[in-house]
């Protein structure tokens, strides 16, 4: 078998600021950075990067690695599926086995009538496809006018020109547009910095949701295609919605007619405990995006599930869905996807999430909460985030330059050997669904030694 090659690590990094432009970053600090950290090797919860410096990975890369790395067993499937049949699209009337696998499988995990998928290679991708699907089906129905489609601020749905126009986030929207119209965005439910001395979670609750009636009423109800969110907002800094917020949402979609879609990118495939974050909050979906942890992120692959409504209105229409990509589908995907599966079954990884793993981050993050630094500490399953605040009790930010705060703490823990992120001044985690106790008890005992050093 071929080893795989090996890199001197000052030549690599001298590439890197000559050649590779990083994602989500800023390039003018690649030259005085002296390049981006090398990561060469993961193992279980952690990684190594090529000065043999050991991290725990309390991000699962980016929400991905549900099952760690380092499984053979996924590396097998994709190589005899790779000697079988790499590739073939499936575009002329065809389908491997693997794919049109996968696509039962998902729909039964789903579950109710969420029963046809569509596959794509990333987030960004499954949220477009969703997007252009929920207007298709209007325009199927006879209801073209039905274009605006309702998020929330903050949101983060990719970063393809349908994603940005479907996320909420400002600082994206500033840069490369401009961008698809008939997108609206409404308050997200962040209580820690959204709910009012008056108000307690039942109250924040209604008024957050009614932000979405309102803006379906401003808009014209008969505008309007779809609400749209992350069942927990992940990359806007892990958002919990309050007690009753999804269940008033979906009435609310019910009640006007209008479709309700699920970004479940992040809370896909156990992450809040249930195997989809709609599970978790009761709610019934009619379109549902996925990636991430779909395949632990053992290789591209992303999904958009379907109700059977949609899809036989789409069908009704007896017109060609001109949508699709090379990939969708990709057979050595799909199959690395469906043993990716097995692991998270046969391991119980969502139930050890919901009843033992999520309640232990849950108690272990309240240990930070006495630490002066700390506004909040949150979590549900295996998500969670550290509020930090200038002024104990408050959700008051350091002043100068909002980020810096949590910039320099989340730096702090990588240095000791943590990867952590820094959504402005939230620390978030998302550590693999494989994280034992004692890992989760050495998150917290350097993040609190990360946070003194920043005090
Ligand atoms: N949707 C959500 C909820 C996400 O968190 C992300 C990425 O973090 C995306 C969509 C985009 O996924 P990708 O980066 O694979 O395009």
């Amino acid at each position: 078998m071929r080893s795989a090659p090996s890199y001197d690590n000052a030549d690599l990094r001298r590439l890197d600021v000559a050649h590779h432009l990083p994602p989500q970053q800023d390039w003018a600090l690649q030259e005085s950075s002296g390049g981006s950290r090398i990561i060469v090797r993961g193992e279980g919860s952690t990684i190594w990067d090529a000065e043999g410096n050991e991290i725990l990975d309390a991000m699962a890369g980016l929400w991905c690695t549900q099952i760690g790395y380092g499984r053979r067993e996924l590396a097998d499937i994709a190589h005899e599926q790779m000697v079988q049949l790499p590739f073939y699209n499936s575009f002329f009337r065809t389908a491997a086995p693997p794919t049109i696998a996968l696509a039962a499988r998902i729909a039964d995990l789903l579950g109710g009538s969420l029963s046809h998928v569509f596959f794509n290679n990333s987030g960004s991708e499954a949220v477009d496809t969703l997007v252009r699907t929920a207007r298709y089906y209007w325009q199927a129905k006879g209801e073209p006018q039905r274009s605006v489609i309702i998020g929330r601020k903050n949101g983060y749905h990719g970063s393809t020109i349908g994603g940005v126009s479907m996320g909420g986030m400002v600082s994206m929207h500033n840069q490369g547009g401009p961008w698809v119209p008939d997108h609206e965005h409404v308050m997200q439910p962040y209580s820690f910095e959204e709910q009012r001395e008056d108000e307690d979670e039942d109250a924040f609750s209604a008024r957050a949701a009614q932000a979405i009636e309102n803006k379906l009423i401003e808009v014209g109800p008969e505008r309007v295609a779809m609400i749209f969110g992350e069942p927990v907002q992940g990359a806007g800094g892990v958002i919990i919605p309050p007690r009753g917020y999804w269940k008033r949402v979906e009435e609310i979609a019910r009640k006007y007619g209008v479709l309700l879609g699920c970004d479940e990118v992040i809370c896909g495939y156990g992450r809040i405990g249930e195997w989809f974050g709609f599970q978790h909050f009761d709610i019934q979906p009619d379109l549902v995006s996925m990636a991430k942890g779909l395949s632990s992120g053992y290789l591209p692959i992303s999904a958009t599930a379907m109700a059977d409504h949609v899809v036989e209105t789409i069908r009704a229409a007896h017109a060609p869905f001109v949508h699709g990509y090379t990939y969708s589908g990709h057979p050595t995907a799909a199959a690395v996807a469906l043993a990716n599966i097995d692991i998270i079954e046969r391991e119980g990884l969502v139930m050890r999430t919901k009843s033992d793993t999520g309640p232990y981050l849950a108690q272990a993050l309240q240990t930070l909460s006495d630490h002066p630094l700390v506004g909040e500490v949150r979590s549900i399953g295996l998500l969670g985030a550290i509020e930090i605040t200038s002024e104990k009790g408050t959700s008051q930010r350091f002043g100068a330059k909002p980020g810096l705060a949590g910039a320099l703490i989340r730096d702090a823990c990588i240095e000791r050997g943590l990867m952590l992120r820094a959504v402005k001044d939230t620390l978030v985690m998302s550590p693999p669904l494989i994280i034992t106790h004692e890992e989760i008890d050495r998150i917290m005992l350097i993040a609190r030694d990360a946070l003194d050093a920043c005090e």
